[in-house]
């Protein structure tokens, strides 16, 4: 019989979907609409997440250097990397390599498992897969990019699998605000949670964006004004 390799029961857990500079700093090539908003709430989850310790599986966006269409997340760019408050200090990271090898007890020695993948349901790739269908958790908690790829194809993917998921919804990045409306209440649809950060964590008066430094990201740390669409 296999041994699990994920023990942890009773409890929450984050899942980080693709919070890479590519998607969320302004200069980056796909760069969400939405995206002041979002860093400032992942900004947030992820202190609460560190403060609270829950663990987070974070996957991470990797196209090769030679692709004609997926320019963005390209492998060796800065625009691939995560953006750095996403990043936990006891992490292990796993290259899209097609194997599904796992150090046991891997989320007893580590905070957080980062594994790249290639395409945008993370079902697709085996060791994400795994590592997803695997966990037997309370709750997955979940944010990141884009809502309407592969945080849908998650979410979907997750509660297919008959586990319990609350989508932040004020933590999603989108491209296409419309696309993005529709894959939302596809999930709700289907059975997850949609709350907001606040809800989820209360009321803050920190909303520091801090990984992008763009006006409207400027804007919003100094005052909070609303993002327009
Ligand atoms: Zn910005």
């Amino acid at each position: 019989m296999i041994r699990p390799i994920i023990t942890l029961r009773r409890v929450r857990i984050i899942v980080d979907i693709d919070t890479q500079r590519d998607f969320l700093v302004a200069n980056g090539k796909m760069c969400t609409r939405n995206h002041p908003v979002v860093l400032a709430n992942i900004r947030r989850l992820t202190a609460w997440a560190r403060l609270k310790n829950i663990r987070m599986i974070s996957t991470a966006r990797i196209n090769p250097k030679d692709h004609s269409r997926l320019d963005f997340c390209v492998e060796g760019t800065p625009g691939q990397e995560k953006v750095p408050y996403t990043i936990r200090n006891r992490h292990i990271s796993f290259a899209a390599d097609g194997c599904t090898d796992l150090p046991r007890d891997i989320l007893r020695r580590y905070d957080q498992i980062i594994v790249s993948k290639r395409c945008d349901d993370p079902f697709d790739e085996p060791r994400a897969d795994r590592i997803l269908s695997e966990l037997k958790v309370t709750e997955f908690i979940v944010f990141g990019v884009l809502t309407e790829c592969s945080v849908k194809a998650t979410v979907l993917g997750l509660l297919a699998r008959r586990r319990n998921v609350t989508v932040i919804t004020d933590a999603v990045g989108y491209c296409d605000k419309e696309t993005a409306d529709i894959a939302l209440r596809q999930m709700e649809a289907k059975g997850a949670n949609m709350i907001d950060t606040k809800t989820a964590l209360g009321a803050s008066h920190l909303h520091m964006v801090g990984a992008c430094d763009c006006d409207m990201c400027r804007g919003k740390s100094s005052c909070d004004c609303r993002v327009r669409a």
